[in-house]
């Protein structure tokens, strides 16, 4: 008798493999200037920005009340002339001398010869040109901002990787930076493919099923900073699907969905080879998504190399390997520094059975408490189940094996929120 000796197949390439490929062929695109007045949030800086001027210009006054010299307050009482009124915007002109003070408005320069400045809430006035003050001894500098406390002249204000927001901003004005260095945000082909597919508005009838990885899709580059470009749906037929696979060859991205599988009508990797693109992986040991295809192409019209990911067609697979490889990729285009994805550890807040043969991510429930995150489950049936992902704000990492996992437990989970 013979002994059947199984074959060996390979391993599969693990998603921590599969990611690091990916990462080797993504550079942020190269940043270009546009107005300050264009630039929108979550925009990335592609140069450090640097201060023209010292904040505040000059020592400045931070409340209304009057400028005052210490020496004259040491009981913190005191009758002082008022000199001049300086409000925010105007130039004192009077050098404050023993016994004077001058009122002084929020914002200010403060006048020469002034070392402090004393609220208005202590103060009364005592005719036209007297101020009686009655406080404690005032400290030197009190009340006022000295020149140059924000930032000095050529200091870098914010650095090349800084994702704008409202705060950097208000930054960019301030220094007059009115044409900010920014990475392009990435244009992103989606073509969904599939025989079966039908567009939303339309009423599926028979074998077919409404598309909604197009949908999802758009969603998802859209918040993730890239511009999505929908090019509809490609039927399972070679022919048809060159050209629109070469149209999104033209972007910085092309994601398909479908058609990666085993089955007989996935043509998806013949066609993208077809068209040029050079294959760096095809499955990767993970559920949903194993299916994945990963290659580059030269773009059409010159510039970075296309990233083209083939992700496998039911749509939970669609999310998962999208928050693993193209969410980091956009990330990276659009010049994030910390590209991510970032697993955070929860604890499992129920006992929970569970048989994969391969790393699963779960729709899952992750939750802050006051011993840290929870995590739980959703009830799941696997990657064409959408719905159950409406109930989940996250994804757990569930290893291979038929375990049951003890609430107690840590799972590596990645929010969806
Ligand atoms: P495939 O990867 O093409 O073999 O598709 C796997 C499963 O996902 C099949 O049940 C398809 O009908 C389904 N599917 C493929 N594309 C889409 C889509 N755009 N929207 C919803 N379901 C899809
Ligand atoms: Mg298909």
């Amino acid at each position: 008798m013979t002994e059947i000796v199984p074959a060996k197949s390979t391993p599969l390439l693990t998603v921590a493999g599969a990611q690091a490929i990916v990462r080797q062929h993504v550079r942020p695109l190269c940043p270009e200037p546009i107005t300050l007045t264009s630039a929108v949030l979550s925009h990335v800086l592609g140069a450090d920005v640097l201060s023209d001027l010292d904040m505040p210009p000059y020592h400045k006054s931070m409340m209304d009340g009057y400028a005052v010299r210490c020496a004259d307050l040491s009981t913190g009482k005191g009758r002082l002339q008022i000199v001049e009124e300086i409000t925010a915007g105007q130039t004192p002109k009077k050098t404050l001398e023993k016994g004077q003070a001058s009122r002084i408005m929020t914002g200010a320069p403060i006048p020469a010869g002034c070392d402090a400045v004393v609220v208005v809430e202590r103060t009364t006035l005592d005719g036209e040109s007297w101020v009686r003050i009655a406080d404690r001894p005032p400290k030197l500098g009190q009340n006022i901002l000295p020149q140059g406390a924000e930032m000095r002249s050529g200091d870098v204000v914010l650095k090349a990787g800084t994702i704008l927001r409202p705060k950097e901003f208000g930054i960019l004005a301030t220094v007059g930076k009115t044409t900010v260095p920014i990475h392009p945000s990435p244009r992103v082909a989606i073509l969904s493919t599939g025989d079966e597919l039908v567009e939303p508005k339309e009423r599926p009838d028979g074998a077919q099923i409404r598309n909604s990885n197009g949908a999802m899709l758009v969603a998802l580059v859209s918040g993730a900073g890239g511009q999505p470009r929908y090019l509809g749906i490609g039927r399972d037929e070679a022919a048809r699907l060159k050209p629109l696979v070469c149209d999104g060859l033209k972007s910085h991205v092309l994601l398909l969905s479908g058609g990666v599988s085993a089955g007989k009508l996935d043509l998806v990797p013949g066609v993208l080879r077809e068209a040029g693109v050079a294959a760096h992986f095809h499955k990767v040991e993970m559920k949903p998504g194993k299916p994945i295809f990963f290659g580059t192409a030269i773009r059409l019209g010159g510039g970075t190399p296309t990233l083209v990911f083939g992700l496998p067609g039911n749509p939970v697979s669609v999310l998962v390997c999208f928050e693993l490889f193209v969410r980091p990729v956009l990330q990276r285009l659009r010049g994030c520094v910390d590209a991510g994805p970032h697993f955070i550890s929860a604890i499992l807040s129920a006992d929970f059975s569970y048989r994969t043969d391969r790393p699963t991510y779960h729709p899952a429930r992750l939750e802050a408490s006051s011993t840290g995150w929870k995590v739980r489950p959703v009830p799941w049936i696997g990657s064409a189940d959408l719905r159950a992902l409406t109930e989940a704000n996250a994804l757990m990492l569930v290893p291979a094996g038929d375990l049951r996992h003890r609430a107690g437990r840590t799972f590596e989970v990645l929010s969806l929120d």
